[in-house]
């Protein structure tokens, strides 16, 4: 086996920044302390065992690690790796390259997993199970299927959704890991960690200020040091300072919660066309112009955690502080005041 990860990817350069702030070993990542605990043990195991890693399966809102975990694990465990997209897989003969050409104890990294039509899945049931695909050769009466075996190797998948992943897809996970939110301190840490690698100098109050408006992920942490990082050199002398990183969010129009505009635009939908909800997502995503798996993927998890919205039989609905967030109360709606206080 070699030490070295293959990584079979493709990378626009504008990810190579990217690539930079994340965290190459386990040991490097910030937050998830149980789920690194947990993780740490089952490749202790497996390598005292001299076994393959049991296949695992994270989930969670985007940006918070999922992909992070699946790259740092066979570089802890000093495998190759293979990188797929769910969403690429369409047939099983799209499937077949990677599984045939998984090395023995090597991890195949399959993202957005909950995008794989059935016949994908079906056909990675026996691979995950006796590493073995059945293949059907020839055609009606002619049909027969052959067997092939694979070498024993650890699938990685990734989901925003665990809720759409089929049942007996779900139970040939060993492991099961549901990333949360960070919180500001961990955030923070990130952002300090992560200006170093920038190379850009930043005030220890500065930190704090900078988590505290990223939503709670470590991509939006990282996106927004980035922006303040380029407004401190155009605008200031280099330094991240207090009000530098202030002036940097206000003139992308990220508020104190860390919402921007389009966070506020779903709120302010839902309390001017829908009266404050409760209303379908489908309904919002509509109004709004974007897909509805934006929302639920990207837009809500936050917004929910924050009690922002919640959701209900019926729908989304706003909550007081929801409301006051884009500066209304429960007796503005309805009103035709809404209308004239949000977009007047
Ligand atoms: P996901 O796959 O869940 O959408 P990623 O793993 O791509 O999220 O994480 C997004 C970015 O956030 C990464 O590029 C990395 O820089 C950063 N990141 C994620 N998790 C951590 C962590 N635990 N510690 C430090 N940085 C992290």
């Amino acid at each position: 086996m070699s030490r070295e990860p293959i990584v079979q990817s493709t990378t626009s350069p504008v990810d190579e920044e990217d690539r930079a702030l994340r965290p190459q070993r386990m040991e490097e990542m910030i937050g998830q302390r149980e789920v690194y605990a947990r993780l740490e043990i089952a490749i202790d195991a497996a390598s005292k065992r001299s076994e393959p890693l049991g296949h695992i399966l994270f989930d969670g809102p985007p940006g918070l690690g999922k992909t992070t975990f699946a790259m740092c694990i066979p570089r802890n465990m000093g495998v190759p790796i293979q990188i797929a997209s769910g969403a690429t897989l369409k047939a099983p003969k799209d499937m077949l390259p990677y599984l045939t050409n998984a090395q023995a104890g090597s991890v195949l990294f399959i993202d957005e997993i909950h995008r794989m039509p059935k016949t994908v899945e079906e056909f990675l049931y026996p691979a995950m199970e006796d590493f073995r695909v059945d293949l059907t050769l020839g055609e009606g009466v002619n049909a027969r299927t052959i067997n092939m075996r694979l070498k024993p190797f650890t699938l990685i998948g990734a989901t925003t959704r665990t809720g759409i992943i089929s049942a007996p897809l779900r139970d040939r996970f060993q492991m099961r890991e549901h990333l949360d939110f960070y919180t500001v301190d961990e955030l923070a840490q990130i952002v300090v960690r992560n200006a170093g690698k920038l190379q850009v100098e930043i005030d220890a109050e500065a930190a704090p200020e900078v988590a505290g408006r990223s939503r709670s992920t470590p991509r939006i942490a990282n996106n927004r040091l980035r922006w303040i990082r380029d407004y401190a050199i155009s605008r200031a002398d280099g330094r991240i300072t207090l009000p530098v990183a202030r002036d940097a969010l206000a003139m992308q129009e990220i508020d104190k919660l860390g919402l921007d505009r389009q966070d506020r635009k779903y709120l302010e939908t839902i309390a001017r066309v829908f009266d404050g909800g409760p209303v379908g997502v489908e309904a919002v995503a509509h109004t709004m112009n974007i897909p509805p798996d934006t929302l639920v993927d990207e837009v809500e998890p936050f917004l929910l955690r924050a009690e922002l919205v919640i959701r209900t039989p019926r729908g989304r609905k706003l909550t007081p502080a929801g409301l006051e967030h884009i500066g209304l109360h429960r007796s503005d709606l309805n009103s035709g005041e809404t209308q004239s206080r949000l977009f007047g």
